[in-house]
């Protein structure tokens, strides 16, 4: 089984581009329960449609939905793969611990202006998952995807007013994992500023 890694940081710190480099340079299979849940919602699944109440006000999902999510994933994976945006709460990491042994936790440390300033100028793409930015990343055609040609679209929870709720969300229940994870001697902190490719090389070393 190859690298087992978890990207840890508040919304916006770039864990989904740098899970996709992570997948494109190593082959590490991308895990991102924000992208299985926006697909149900997508689909009006029955969880998506409950999982839609809570991803609208900025709030979580219920735990041992997004572990369920998780769970059905991980037992068929043999290859190294990256968690993004999971666990989020001590409970959804202790549930993971049971799951499976991680290698290397990459903490991403982005202050709270440039978090906002990143996710409301942020665009996705509904079919493949890549995110751009409108200064940052800007996609090479206005409002088309680089990877698959989808137009992108902004994410409903990218609105400011959601962001901060996001960002209070993070502070009291996925911050804690930081010291959750330091103890356990596998939690590496990388200054999430800076170009995509300079911190994608700063993870890269760390593992
Ligand atoms: P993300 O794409 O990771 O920013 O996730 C978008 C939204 O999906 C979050 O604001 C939550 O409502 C929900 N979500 C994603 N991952 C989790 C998780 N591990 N636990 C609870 N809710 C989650």
């Amino acid at each position: 089984m190859g690298f087992r890694i978890v990207l840890l940081g508040p919304p916006g710190s770039g864990k989904g581009t740098q899970a996709e480099k992570l997948n494109d340079d190593l082959g590490l299979i991308r895990l991102s329960t924000g992208d299985m849940l926006r697909e149900a919602v997508r689909d009006q699944t029955e969880l998506g449609k409950m999982a839609k109440q809570y991803m609208d006000k900025g709030a979580l999902v219920p735990d041992d939905v997004v572990i369920g999510l998780i769970e059905e994933k991980l037992v068929s994976i043999r290859e190294g793969f990256v968690l993004d945006g999971f666990p989020r709460t001590v409970q959804q990491a202790d549930a993971l611990g049971k799951l499976v042994s991680i290698n290397r936790v990459v903490n991403l440390d982005v202050d709270d202006d440039e978090l906002v300033s990143r996710l409301t100028k942020r665009r996705s793409c509904p079919n493949c998952n890549v995110v751009f930015h409108l200064l940052y990343k800007p996609p090479m055609k206005d409002g088309v995807c680089d990877k698959c040609g989808a137009a992108l679209y902004q994410r409903s929870d990218d609105a400011e007013d959601t962001v901060r709720e996001r960002l209070n969300v993070y502070r009291k229940n996925t911050f804690p994992l930081i010291e959750y994870y330091s103890k356990q001697g596998i939690l590496v902190n990388i200054e999430g500023k800076g170009s995509i490719n300079e911190i994608y090389e700063a993870i890269e070393a760390s593992l």
